[in-house]
């Protein structure tokens, strides 16, 4: 098999460091719906999670690439970097648009694994997709914004010293357009949880540390507004890009998990006297999963290759995503039905994987928004909203 290579060193470290937690933690974790502390931990111990911060802020300075690589091989080793994936892409919202004593406050102790930048919170209940309508507040009273209103799927709030919050600066009413008037806090929520702020879980079909979050005027010094105010919308969308890249990295690392774990089983399981995998029908879906990752996999290379040279790839980064996404879940599909009964049994680890990639469809932007983006933004159809 002829997979994507390049920084090699890397990924060989991530899949020694994925050695010590092996399937049966992750279906610990699973089981108990648990946050992956100790592999967080050892990621974090290990500058893993630091790779895109730059070098003068105590961070390894590397590429998108290389954040690719990282999430790749945990996926691909079995585990599951949703506990921290964000932290790579949140922390870019600081870099590109927070100011020098914000970047000097924060993004060293990023780095060395005394704060936690987890939590990223943008959808609301009310609002979903359609960020524009968000309705959490901040109102500034002096030095102080006070934030009140609700988030939800607000993954690793539990597990994050810090927040990247958007929320609504300037009224509806008095806006050109609605994705005007939104501003970008950094919250610092050892200081407010449990008092202005309340976090509740949300248990779901698979392992995600996931939350709603209330804010009953919540405090939160107007030093920490991110870039100018009104302006937190751009903002957001201008990390996209990076978050569509590594998610993708991590669907063609489980793309690789299930095709290799498919292959490997029909190869073993002896039925009618010779193995599974004799049969072209089960051959054939194994190698359509190849063809389909392989393909999601080059529109990845593509979107990192114009990232790096410094364009926006937005084009690029969404097909990648929605590939990349497509070929996990059809790889997800195969690996199960080859398995056959024992694809259900939590000790072959496949329904975990199963549970888990279906969010990709949907989360951190599903499908049809995508295609959305690509019918008016690249086709130039008319607009639907
Ligand atoms: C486990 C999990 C973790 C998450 N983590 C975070 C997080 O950390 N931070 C955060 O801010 N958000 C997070 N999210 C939220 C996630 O980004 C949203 O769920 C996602 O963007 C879809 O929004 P929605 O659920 O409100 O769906 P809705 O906007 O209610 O949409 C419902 C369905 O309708 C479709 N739809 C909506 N409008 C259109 C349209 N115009 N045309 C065609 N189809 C349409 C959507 O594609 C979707 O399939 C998480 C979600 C989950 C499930």
């Amino acid at each position: 098999m002829r997979y994507e290579t390049g920084n090699e060193d890397i990924r060989e470290g991530v899949r020694r460091l994925c050695t010590d937690f092996p399937d049966a933690y992750w279906r610990q974790c699973d089981r108990e719906q648990a946050y992956p502390k100790d592999f967080v931990d050892a990621l974090t111990k290990a500058g893993y999670l630091a790779a895109l911060i730059p070098q003068d802020y105590g961070g390894s300075g590397l590429t998108i690439s290389a954040g690719a690589a990282i999430l790749e091989e945990i996926h691909r080793s079995g585990g599951n970097a949703a506990a921290c994936h964000a932290q790579m892409y949140t922390m870019g919202t600081v870099l590109r648009h927070g100011s020098d004593e914000q970047k000097k406050a924060y993004l060293p102790a990023i780095a060395s694994g005394e704060l936690r930048l987890q939590a990223f919170g943008v959808t609301e209940p009310t609002s979903g997709t359609d960020t524009g309508s968000l309705r959490t507040t901040a109102r500034r009273e002096g030095d102080t914004y006070f934030v009140n209103g609700q988030k939800i799927w607000t993954s690793r709030a539990e597990h994050s010293d810090l927040m990247v919050l958007l929320c609504r600066t300037t009224p509806h009413e008095e806006v050109a357009k609605k994705t005007d008037g939104l501003s970008v806090l950094l919250v610092d929520m050892r200081e407010v949880r449990d008092k202005s702020l309340t976090i509740r879980p949300i248990r779901t079909m698979m392992n995600h540390s996931t939350t709603e979050i209330f804010f009953d005027n919540m405090p939160v010094p107007a030093e920490n507004l991110i870039g100018e105010e009104g302006k937190g919308f751009r903002y957001i969308l201008s990390g996209m890009n990076a978050e569509r890249i590594l998610i993708a990295a991590e669907c063609i690392g489980d793309a690789k998990w299930f095709i290799e774990k498919a292959a490997s089983y029909a190869s073993d399981r002896v039925v009618f006297d010779r193995p599974i995998a004799r049969n072209q029908g089960i051959q054939f879906p194994i190698a359509k999963a190849y063809a389909q990752m392989r393909a999601a996999e080059l529109m990845l290379r593509e979107a990192i290759r114009l990232y790096e040279a410094g364009n926006n790839p937005g084009e690029e980064a969404n097909l990648a995503k929605m590939l990349a996404a497509d070929a996990s879940w059809a790889a997800a599909e195969m690996c199960l039905q080859t398995h056959g009964g024992f694809g259900f049994a939590e000790e072959y680890d496949v329904e975990r994987k199963f549970r888990e990639i279906r969010l990709y469809q949907v989360a951190p932007i599903s499908t049809n928004l995508i295609l959305s983006y690509l019918a008016e933004h690249v086709l130039g159809l008319p607009r639907s909203f």
